[in-house]
């Protein structure tokens, strides 16, 4: 080799060492990069706003709180006619998740923490997405006959506990914001799998650890605990269930659901319940 071909193999060494080397340092940003633009792919818009606050140790699972309804869907309108149910739910999940955060045994999140508008498919995939160990959905329940009152909780099942348990999911799940029929025949075939039982299972469970707290320090409606085909619960892949925090449909229950004080029972025996029954499942 002469020394004018030494020297260009030298220059072209370098220049495909510092190629490689630049290659290498590309790569290494773009792999940070493609994991956040596969992510913002992949998941909703929604996800991308959602905060997880910490426990007080880590590795604590994550409690995903979910403000029934928002934006341009207000919910049900309360009697008085000065509250809506998207409001009345975004207090009370804010006002769980603070509770939660406070007493610092589990992290927590929200799938809203502003009047925004959320699909049904949005909030299940960003329980999904942050793998939450719970989904517990906050709504206002209401009614014709305004002497119906007191708080219900619903959990995931494939047959309804009573002709109007399923009304309600079918409302729930029909209308704005309903999952599309491709993800509705999805989860059809699902209803045989194993795990899918098990997370009725433990949705029934934590529905009932629920009840038990609530007891006593909240008004509960005669059979409060309710089974129906919420497929939002069923799509979030966790142990999820629905409250209807009492009917604001009745002058009492609107009066109390407005206020930070008339909240907080419920709210305590919901962070109660929640706590006990992750606690629970990790011992099992
Ligand atoms: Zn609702």
């Amino acid at each position: 080799m002469c020394a004018a071909a030494l020297a260009a193999s030298i220059v072209l060494m370098l220049a495909v060492a510092r190629g490689r080397t630049g290659v290498v340092g590309d790569a290494i940003a773009l792999i940070g990069e493609a994991r956040t633009g596969g992510l913002t792919l992949v998941m909703p818009e929604a996800v991308k706003d959602v905060r997880v606050r910490e426990a007080r140790v880590p590795g604590r699972p994550i409690v995903l709180i979910d403000p029934g309804h928002g934006g341009r869907d207000p919910g049900a309108p309360g009697v008085s006619g000065t509250s809506s149910e998207k409001d009345l739910t975004l207090a009370m999940g804010r006002e769980l998740a603070d509770l939660l955060e406070q007493r610092g045994r589990v992290r927590v999140a929200l799938t809203r923490e502003n009047d925004k508008y959320l699909t049904l498919e949005e909030r299940a995939a960003i329980a999904r997405h942050l793998r939450a160990g719970l989904f517990l959905s906050v709504h206002m329940d209401s009614a014709p006959n305004p002497q119906a009152r007191g708080a219900t909780i619903y959990s995931l099942s494939d047959v309804a506990s009573s002709a109007e348990a399923a009304r309600f999911a079918a409302a729930e799940n029909g209308g704005d914001g309903a999952l599309s029929s491709e993800a509705d025949d999805s989860v059809r075939a699902l209803l045989a799998d194993v795990a899918l039982r098990e997370q009725m299972e433990e949705s029934a469970g934590l529905a009932e650890r629920m009840l038990k707290r609530a007891a006593g320090r909240v008004e509960l409606r005669p059979s409060p605990h309710q089974f129906a085909a919420f497929h939002v619960l069923r799509r979030t892949e966790t142990p999820a269930v629905l409250v209807e925090a009492g009917y604001i449909s009745n002058a009492d229950d609107e009066a109390r659901l407005m206020t930070k004080e008339g909240r907080a029972p419920l709210v305590l025996a919901l962070a109660q319940a929640v706590e006990a029954d992750l606690a629970a499942r990790a011992n099992r």
